[in-house]
């Protein structure tokens, strides 16, 4: 048995606390890693880490922040493969996935090289006479990103490379049940020449968690996760004087118009519902299909969703791998086999699944339900595997106001040929982020990424302008430098303009 490690002040540190978690393949089933799980003492040691790196790397030049971040970009392009097959090994995602991940996450390491641009304050000269006023923006101090299983390397990319190019230092929390992508990373930050403390990663559980939500040196925290969680976060955090940004969970709904093209459509569907075995926040859940499209496309939608190979994701043929848990795959199949009886139509059913050779491994078939009611569970909840439902509705209208009914507003997408009927949905869609004939649609490194409604808690939304936002504060200073015949005595009343 492995046992992984924390990594604080620039290397590996063993748990200390006696707790550990499994860290599975999911591929085999088999646990080969246990990965410790820290002790409040712990997750002070790294925190006390990052506030002692703040002192230095809080003044750090710019020039000195984006050499680091330049170097770092390179050993992540030279480490594409041995990451992506870390992400594989543990989370079960295919390696052409895996690279897919990994490539979104640099985009955020390109970003914050451009760190200088994106800090550059504001200048007004003479606001008044000899005097000027600036607009700066300055880092926070020590800052935390708590992250879910399913992008063991993106999401903590979306969050440390624009706080620390920011001057923050960060600690990590990465999900337990693949915790090894984030050693590497923060593996490969050191030898890019970032300081001892400026990166530590803690891994754990909800201790490591709550420690951080309650630590006074810490003082934002960025999360990504379930819906209840994220809920959690931003009302712990806030109790506490956190700055906070919680994203949560999601269930994404595809709206296709009749005048769409429903090969493509269909594709679009199969490729964005099971892809990483639907294990994705921007993963489409629910197609609604408008007017007369529905039975041609629920038939075009199955065709392809029976051709899917299934298999290990380092195996190159398989184009999805298992799901993350065994107890995630049994949730996520009881979806589908109680979905008859709340009145859908199982129209591909991937429960009796099994892949040989590995038949100890997670893995479960891909599914589609049809005419499923709005009242059903695999309609309400977020399934989080590959099911896939769909929804029918008689005009735009009728999809709309379904869309806008759910409770997640994180991702959303129209099929279609008619320019004014998807400029009407851009406008009208109570989603954070919106796909014109693009299924997930998440958006490039310098646009910000996030949800609506229970999508995300707090104002920012992640990485791009957003990012640079939310891990700095303003300062606005007045300066004046009088000449001798500015001396114009002491005046109690209001200062005025002049
Ligand atoms: P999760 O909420 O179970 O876990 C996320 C993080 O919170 C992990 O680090 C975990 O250790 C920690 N955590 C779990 N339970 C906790 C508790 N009771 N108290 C404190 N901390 C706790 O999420 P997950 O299963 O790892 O990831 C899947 C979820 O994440 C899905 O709901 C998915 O939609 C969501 N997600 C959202 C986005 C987004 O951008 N909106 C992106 C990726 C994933």
């Amino acid at each position: 048995m492995k046992n992984l490690a924390h990594w604080i002040g620039g290397k590996p540190v063993e748990g200390a606390s006696g707790r550990f978690g499994p860290v599975y393949d999911p591929a085999t089933g088999a646990q080969e890693k246990q990965v410790p799980l820290a002790s409040t003492d712990e997750v002070d040691a790294a925190v006390a880490s990052a506030k002692a790196a703040f002192e230095d790397w809080g003044t750090a030049s710019l020039a000195r922040r984006t050499s680091v971040l330049f170097k770092y970009r390179e050993l992540l392009d030279a480490h594409r493969d041995e990451l992506a097959a870390l992400i594989t090994a543990e989370h079960g995602k295919v390696h052409s996935d895996a690279l897919g991940e990994v490539a979104r996450g640099m985009e955020i390491v390109e970003l914050a090289c451009s760190v200088p641009q994106l800090l550059k304050g504001e200048l007004s000269t003479q606001v008044s006479t000899r005097v000027d006023v600036a607009a700066i923006r300055q880092p926070l101090g020590v800052v935390a990103g708590i992250t879910p299983f399913n992008f063991p390397a993106m999401v903590p990319m979306w969050m440390f490379p624009l706080a620390v190019a920011c001057g923050n230092t960060f600690v990590l929390k990465p999900s337990e049940k693949d915790p090894s992508a984030s050693l590497l990373l923060a593996e490969l930050a050191s030898e890019a020449g970032l300081p001892d403390g400026v990166l530590n990663v803690v891994q754990g559980d909800k201790v490591a968690v709550d420690r951080l939500l309650e630590h006074p040196d810490v003082t934002a925290v960025s999360f990504v996760g379930s819906t209840p969680i994220a809920q959690y976060i931003q009302l712990k955090g806030i109790e506490h004087g956190k700055r906070v940004q919680a994203l949560g969970g999601a269930k994404n709904h595809m709206l296709v118009l009749p005048d769409a093209d429903l090969d493509f459509a269909a594709d679009q569907a199969v490729s964005a519902a099971y892809g990483s075995a639907g294990e994705r926040c921007m993963a489409v859940s629910v197609v609604v299909a408008v007017g007369d499209t529905g039975d041609e496309l629920v038939a075009k939608i199955a065709e392809r969703a029976r051709g899917l190979r299934i298999g290990p994701g380092d195996d190159p043929g398989s184009e999805m791998g298992p799901l993350i848990t065994r107890e995630h795959r049994d949730k996520v199949a009881s979806y589908v086999t109680g979905a008859a009886a709340q009145g859908a139509e199982v129209v591909v059913d991937g429960t009796g699944l099994t892949v040989p050779g590995h038949e100890d491994g997670f893995f479960l078939g891909v599914s589609l339900l049809d005419k499923v009611p709005v009242t059903a569970d695999a309609y309400r909840d977020e399934i989080f595997g590959p099911v896939l439902c769909v929804v029918r509705a008689a005009t735009y209208d009728e999809g709309i106001a379904l869309i806008n009914a759910s409770r997640w507003g994180n991702g959303t997408a129209i099929f279609t040929r008619d320019g004014g009927a998807a400029r009407r949905f851009q406008l009208e869609v109570q989603a954070g982020m919106v796909g014109v004939n693009v299924p997930i649609p998440v958006p490039v490194g310098y646009h910000s990424f996030g949800g609506w409604k229970d999508s995300l808690f707090g104002d920012h939304h992640v990485y791009g302008n957003d990012g640079i936002a939310f891990y700095t504060q303003g300062k606005v200073v007045t300066t004046r430098w009088p000449d001798p015949a500015d001396s114009g005595g002491v005046n109690l009343g209001f200062p005025s303009n002049s």
